[in-house]
Parts: C-alpha cells; sequence; structure tokens
C-alpha cells in the first residue's frame, strides 16, 4: 500500500508544529518495525494548547454559534473522515497493528459519531420548567469551556470521536491526548478536523507522556472538564486529581467481563458469541468477554468445542483479510500478557489451547489465543484485566451460582448470556453489575445507546443523546411575568 505518515508535526493551538517534548516513538508491531518517531508535547505546548482553546472557545465566532450551525461543522468532519476511510484504516492499522477490517471500521464508526452527535445537537430540546408563581422558568444548556480528552491506545479513532463529537457539538474546545503507542491517526484526525475549516485553536491533538502532559491537562485551571478512558489505576489518580479541583471527569476504566453459557443455549451461536467476544482485537478490548462461565450439564461438550474453534481462528498479518487474529499492539504488551499466562500456570491453571507464541510469525508481537481451565474465581488471573486473547473458563451449577460468580468481580462493564430462555436472560440481565449485557450476541454498538461502566470499571456514560449532556452545565433561568415589586420588599 503506497501510504505515508505525516510529517512528524502535531496540531497544537491551530498550528501544526513540531513538539517540544521527548520523542514518541509508533512501532507496527506486526512486523517489529518502527512506523515513525516525533517530538511529543511538552508542558509548555499543553500550556499553548489550553490557552488558545480557552480563547477559541470564548470567541463570538464559535460562542454564538446557533446548535444547528455548530452541527454544520460536525458533518463536515465526517464528510472529512468518510473521504479518507483508506488511509486512516492504513494508519490506524500501522500504529495498533489491527486487522485492516477492523480498523476500517473504526473509521466508519468515528464518521458516523461526527453526524450522530449534529443530530442530537440540532434535535435537543432546552427546558421550560413549571412555575411555582408568576415567572417563567426555563433551564437551558452552555458548554463547560474547555475539555481534556484523555484516550488509549486500544481503538483511537473511535474512542477519540466518542468524545470529540459530543464536546464539540456541546461548544466546547478541546485538547485531546491520545495514548503515546497511538499518536498517528489522531494526528490524521486533527488534519482532518483542521481541513474541515473548524475555527482555529478549537482543538488540539498532544501525544506526548501521560505523567507528563496528561498530568498537566487534568489539574491545570483551564480545564473544565476532562473526559477519560484507559486504565482504571491511571482513572483512579485523575479522578482524585479532579476531586480536589472540583471539576467533573468521567472515566471509561478497564473490564474483566463474564460470558454466561446456560445449558439451554444455542451452542453455534453461544461458541461465535464467546470467541468474538475475547479474541477479537486480540482481547486487547476493554469489554472482552474475558471470564466465561458454562454451566454444568453441557461444560465438557462446549468447553471441547471452543477449544477447537479457537485453534481454528486465523493467527497472521493485520493486512491479510483472512486474519482475525493480528499482532498485540507491542511486544511490551505482549510480555505482561505472557506474564499473566504464567501466573495463571502458577496458580494452578491448565493450559487448554495457545499459551504461546504461534510459530512462523517471529517477528511480530503476536500471541496465541489462550483458553486457562482449572482455576476458580478467585484466582488473580480470574480477577485482573489482562488485555490480551486469554480467557479463562469456569463451570456453574444455576442461575444464583452464575450471578453470584459473575457479580464478584471489582468491575462491572459488559456481560454475556447465552440462553433459549428469554425471561431467564432478563432476570440475569437485570441482576449482573455491567453498563452493557449483550443476550445471545457480543460486543455489538451503536452510537445511540449509553455505554459505560460500574465499579472499578468507571462512572458516566458516553453515547447516546444524553452523551451531548456529559459536556454541558445546565443554567435555569426565572423571568418575572407579573410586574408587581416583590411583596417582602415593603419601605415607607
Ligand atoms: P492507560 O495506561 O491508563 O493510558 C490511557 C491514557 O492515559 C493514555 O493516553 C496515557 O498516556 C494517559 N495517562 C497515563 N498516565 C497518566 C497520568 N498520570 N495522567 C494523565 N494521563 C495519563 O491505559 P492504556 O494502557 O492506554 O489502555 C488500556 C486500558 O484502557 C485498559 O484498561 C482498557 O480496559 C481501558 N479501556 C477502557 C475502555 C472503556 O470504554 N471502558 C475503552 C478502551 C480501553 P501514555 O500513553 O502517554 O501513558
Amino acid at each position: 500500500m503506497t501510504q505515508d505518515f505525516s510529517d512528524g508535526r502535531l496540531f497544537i493551538g491551530g498550528d501544526w508544529r513540531k513538539g517540544r517534548g521527548a520523542p514518541i516513538t509508533s512501532v507496527f508491531a506486526a512486523e517489529g518495525i518502527e512506523n515513525q518517531t516525533l517530538a511529543g508535547a511538552s508542558r509548555d505546548d499543553a500550556l499553548d494548547a489550553i490557552a488558545a482553546a480557552g480563547a477559541a472557545q470564548q470567541d463570538p465566532a464559535w460562542r454564538d454559534l446557533k446548535p444547528h450551525e455548530r452541527a454544520t461543522h460536525l458533518h463536515r468532519i465526517a464528510d472529512g473522515i468518510a473521504a479518507n476511510i483508506d488511509r486512516i484504516s492504513w494508519i490506524q492499522s500501522r500504529d495498533t497493528s489491527k486487522t485492516l477490517a477492523e480498523t476500517r471500521a473504526l473509521a466508519l464508526s468515528a464518521a458516523g459519531t461526527f453526524r450522530y452527535f449534529a443530530a442530537v445537537v440540532e434535535t435537543s430540546d432546552d427546558l421550560l420548567t413549571a412555575p411555582r408563581g408568576v415567572y417563567l422558568t426555563s433551564s437551558v444548556h452552555e458548554p463547560l469551556g474547555v475539555v481534556a480528552a484523555i484516550t488509549p491506545w486500544n481503538s483511537p479513532i473511535a474512542s477519540d470521536a466518542q468524545k470529540v463529537a459530543p464536546a464539540l457539538a456541546a461548544g466546547n474546545a478541546v485538547v485531546l491526548k491520545p495514548a503515546s503507542w497511538s499518536p498517528l491517526v489522531c494526528l490524521e484526525l486533527a488534519r482532518i478536523i483542521d481541513e474541515a475549516g473548524l475555527p482555529r485553536g478549537l482543538f488540539s491533538v498532544l501525544p506526548g507522556s501521560g505523567r507528563e502532559v496528561g498530568t498537566l491537562l487534568v489539574e491545570h485551571p483551564g480545564i473544565a472538564k476532562v473526559s477519560f478512558t484507559g486504565g482504571t489505576s491511571t482513572g483512579r489518580h485523575l479522578a482524585g486529581i479532579a476531586a480536589r479541583k472540583l471539576m467533573p471527569v468521567s472515566l471509561e476504566l478497564g473490564g474483566k467481563s463474564p460470558t454466561i453459557v446456560f445449558d439451554d443455549c444455542d451452542m453455534d451461536l453461544a461458541i461465535a458469541g464467546v470467541l468474538f467476544g475475547i479474541f477479537s482485537s486480540s482481547g486487547q478490548s476493554c469489554i472482552a468477554g474475558s471470564r466465561l462461565f458454562v454451566q454444568r450439564g453441557i461444560y465438557d461438550r462446549f468447553v471441547e468445542r471452543l477449544v477447537q474453534a479457537t485453534r481454528a481462528l486465523s493467527v497472521g498479518h493485520p493486512f491479510d483479510p483472512r486474519t482475525q487474529v493480528s499482532s498485540l499492539i507491542h511486544a511490551d504488551h505482549r510480555a505482561s500478557v505472557e506474564a499473566y499466562v504464567a501466573l495463571a500456570r502458577d496458580e494452578g491453571g491448565e493450559v487448554l489451547c495457545g499459551g504461546a507464541r504461534p510459530e512462523g510469525l517471529d517477528a511480530g508481537a503476536y500471541f496465541l489465543p489462550t483458553i486457562i481451565a482449572g482455576l476458580d474465581n478467585a484466582a488473580r488471573t480470574c480477577r485482573e484485566e489482562i488485555f490480551g486473547p486469554v480467557l479463562v473458563v469456569m463451570p456453574f451449577d444455576d442461575e444464583a451460582d452464575v450471578i453470584a460468580q459473575g457479580n464478584d468481580s471489582d468491575y462491572g462493564l459488559a456481560c454475556g448470556i447465552f440462553s433459549n430462555d428469554r425471561r431467564k436472560c432478563w432476570r440475569v440481565a437485570r441482576a449482573i453489575r455491567a453498563g452493557t449485557v449483550w443476550v445471545n450476541t457480543y460486543k455489538q454498538f451503536s452510537i445511540a445507546t449509553p455505554f459505560g461502566g460500574d465499579g472499578a470499571s468507571g462512572m458516566g456514560r458516553e453515547k447516546g443523546r444524553a452523551g451531548l449532556r456529559a459536556y454541558q452545565t445546565q443554567k435555569s433561568i426565572y423571568e418575572d411575568l407579573g410586574g408587581q415589586p416583590h411583596p417582602w420588599a415593603r419601605w415607607p
């Protein structure tokens, strides 16, 4: 493919210029080669971006736009993404080693996200509320100011769009800090947004160290909200800073989601759902169904078929259209996944398949889809997020047992249920602590449907019509209709 990356400049306060921070390197882990090293953003770059964002957000050219006028900006950005799908997909596959099919879907979903929030902002109403006197009461929605969006490396363009689109639609400015492992596709998004004609300064992209640039953004008084997606420990740390600042923060964090297979399920449906739920994206997905509970009556048969199907998955290069499981994002990340598989063995787990690097793909950071049995839900392997192609499988007795085991986790992000009994599915769906539950399917997504987690999986919801409100504050206005001085205020 004859594509290339950008020239390495960052998009800071409306200017394209070299960063002044430490270098960051994007690698194509599938081949073990470097994509590009660029000078990352420095603290000074972040200060420039915040200052430009604050001024641009207050500029009447943006501040006074009507919702339908802001919507036209979002439509232009969506058009720009749609016109560059192949390029975005290629860059993101190089940045993350995800398959082209997946990065194409992510780019299309990003375009859809901008269109969705254009529609939402244009069709959202302020409130006329019930008065208790002779006055008119309304409650209007206003932007917060400058929003910092901090995103992880696993699905950059989609998670970026999920924050940037509603934040801009709501009338804010946005400073985006992507993960250091995946800076390139976010800079491509900046190019598209710049070319779409968004007023200067309203959007910046600061690839740079999370500890340095990320922390500065969260602490800075010019940032009115932080919208964070990433690991639970980082999220906790940022929430602490936000609490001291009394700043709203939304947190989309990690998961250890249960998939529950009852003995009355459609087995083909369940096997396909389990495979896709854990092994797509090579398991590098917050919502990965990484704990599998299978009812005891079908446990042996189901696990045997699942292992067979897992062995048949096509592990390979992200540009090969046959590939189902590609390389992990980075050799360091594979090392972390390998350490978890070693831990599982130490804990007494039995590796039913995988558990090793595939043969013939030595240059890349590949790891075979892995299934581990013989562990109790209390094992660390079953409690900690591995974020790789590793599934633990455990038996359960009945509905009450699986609800107890499923909920016995710090996380509360997602859950899959497979059964032909709809009433049972409904009961379990309501009893499980999770932001999203899939019944007889897994990993389906609609931008119109709220998404988020509970417990260690975060707080707040993205997507859906209310996703816009997460970037606004409400102002209530009382307007006198009677024309009479207030009776309390008597004077001689
Ligand atoms: P991470 O290490 O927490 O990093 C996420 C982002 O935070 C990166 O941009 C990172 O920058 C930045 N960061 C790190 N330390 C920071 C600090 N002290 N202050 C401010 N920013 C800081 O997570 P990750 O490894 O990139 O992503 C994987 C995690 O994301 C997994 O736990 C996964 O479950 C979670 N995730 C959740 C969702 C969801 O919607 N719930 C979706 C996707 C991923 P650097 O890259 O420069 O360190």
